[in-house]
């Protein structure tokens, strides 16, 4: 970093952890260009740099904790770039207390990103630690102006919170309880995006599938789907996280039956044992979920179903541990994001007996992962010949003289094309399958 901030009118924001945060950081970035601000290619070019934060994990806060550090010593030594702390993070009392004094100039919250503006205008005036965060949500703010990232794909929220209180998790603590966004707001940012050019939209809640509840009017995911689907321009659609338990009959024939609807669901199983489900708060059995996801593989042909999973939940035993391996061998999910168990403060979980050690953590973690990436490359060869529709969405990251590209099941597809290709649908051929992607060429 320079020792001097040559534009203090550029913007610079750290995002950690899920799609929900990307998405607040492109109403943040929103934000900020509302005041005259304008992106920073880096950090060293930046006046204001914002963190946009993630607390579901021990290991994500460190990861802020050791940038802050970085961030504030140049601070230190350009006292005029401003740093903005904000998130999941923010909403924990013991975080603001240890920003205290740090160097932070504004702390806010997941309820009052809409005030960023006003805040940072006060700390701009010389007040220092402007820290404002909402103990609790309030309404939905309408309409939030956002800088989206690619042209492509849009993530648009449909709902906030969450009223599931999973034994492990923080985020009904962070993110306050469930509220659903009116349909015709939702409807509304879709054109919007449509008209820009977007052709594909994720629609985002922690519990997508008990969207509608306590609106006015009567309306649930499926028929957000079905509207969604009308909307011109938009070719595909995608929708993350549906809770297991939540998933009517009705929203598996809708996915089923509306074709601009990818055929993918994510459900997170998070663990095999009935047990460890009941002490999690799961409200679901295995045989419940075995009985869902047949259900899902039946009715959606060739859907992807995937999940999130963790190992070493308190009082986790290695019967328990085999258990969920055994639900990963007959489920055979396309992909799953595997965690450790990491203890919340103020979660449940965190005060029941019996913790796990970290060394079995990792231990299964590995023989979770070893079994898990065997079956996705088994799936991936079951591939290799077939030819798939893609969306082209760029340059390889991997490998930018190649194209990234996305089937309707969320398989990533790397081939040899023109740059013209990107933003359109096309057809490949499977020519080989990895673990985590596939490769192809163009027919
Ligand atoms: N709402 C989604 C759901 O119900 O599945 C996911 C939200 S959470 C941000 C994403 C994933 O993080 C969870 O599905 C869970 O697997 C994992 N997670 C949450 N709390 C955790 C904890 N304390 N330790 C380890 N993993 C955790
Ligand atoms: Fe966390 Fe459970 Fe809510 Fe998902 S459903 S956000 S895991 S409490």
């Amino acid at each position: 970093m320079q020792a001097d901030c040559d534009d203090c009118n550029q913007y610079f924001i750290i995002t950690y952890g899920c799609q929900m945060n990307v998405r607040d950081s492109e109403i943040i970035a929103g934000l900020l260009e509302g005041m005259g601000y304008t992106a920073a290619q880096s950090l060293d070019d930046a006046g204001i740099i914002v963190f946009n934060t993630c607390s579901v994990r021990h290991s994500a806060e460190n990861k802020v904790y050791g940038k802050l550090g970085e961030v504030l010593a140049v601070k230190r030594k350009r006292p005029e770039t401003l740093v903005a702390f904000g998130g999941c993070m923010a909403q924990l009392p013991e975080v603001r207390q240890k920003l205290k004094k740090s160097g932070v100039d504004v702390v806010f919250g997941t309820h009052n990103i809409h005030e960023l503006p006003y805040l940072v205008e006060q700390a701009r005036n010389g007040r220092k630690e402007v820290i404002q965060v909402w103990e609790q949500e309030g309404v939905v703010v309408e309409p939030l102006p956002s800088q989206r990232h690619s042209g492509l794909s849009a993530f648009v929220n449909i709902m906030y919170g969450c009223n599931n209180f999973c034994t492990y998790c923080i985020v009904p603590y962070t993110r306050g309880r469930e509220r659903s966004r009116r349909p015709e707001d939702i409807i509304e940012e879709i054109k919007e995006i449509a008209d820009q050019g977007y052709r594909e939209v994720t629609l985002l809640g922690q519990n997508v599938n008990s969207y509608g509840k306590g609106l006015e009017q009567e309306v649930d995911f499926a028929d957000l789907l079905e509207m969604t689907s009308a909307v011109a321009g938009i070719e595909r659609i995608r929708f993350t996280t549906s809770h297991p338990k939540d998933m009517s009959d009705k929203l598996i024939d809708s996915i089923a039956g509306t074709a601009k609807v990818c055929e993918h669901v994510h459900v997170p199983l998070q663990a095999g044992s009935n047990d460890v489900l009941r002490r999690m708060n799961r409200r679901y059995t295995r045989e419940r979920y075995l009985e869902l996801t047949s259900k899902i593989r039946r009715r959606i042909p060739g859907a992807a179903i995937t999940s999130d999973l963790i190992v070493g939940f308190p009082g986790e035993s290695e019967r328990d541990f085999l258990d969920t391996l055994d639900m990963v061998e007959r489920v055979r999910f396309e992909a799953a994001f595997t965690f450790m168990y990491s203890v919340r403060s103020g979660t449940r979980a965190a005060d029941l007996p019996d913790q796990v050690s970290q060394d079995i953590k990792k231990e299964r973690l590995q023989r979770l992962n070893a079994v898990q990436y065997q079956i996705a490359r088994e799936i991936n060869q079951t591939m290799e010949g077939t030819i798939k529709e893609v969306l082209v969405e760029g340059p390889s990251k991997t490998n930018p003289d190649k194209l990234a590209s996305r089937t309707r099941s969320n398989h990533i597809v790397i081939f040899s094309g023109s740059k013209g290709l990107i933003g359109q649908l096309i057809n490949v051929r499977i020519t080989e399958a990895k673990t985590f992607s596939l490769l192809g060429e163009t027919v």
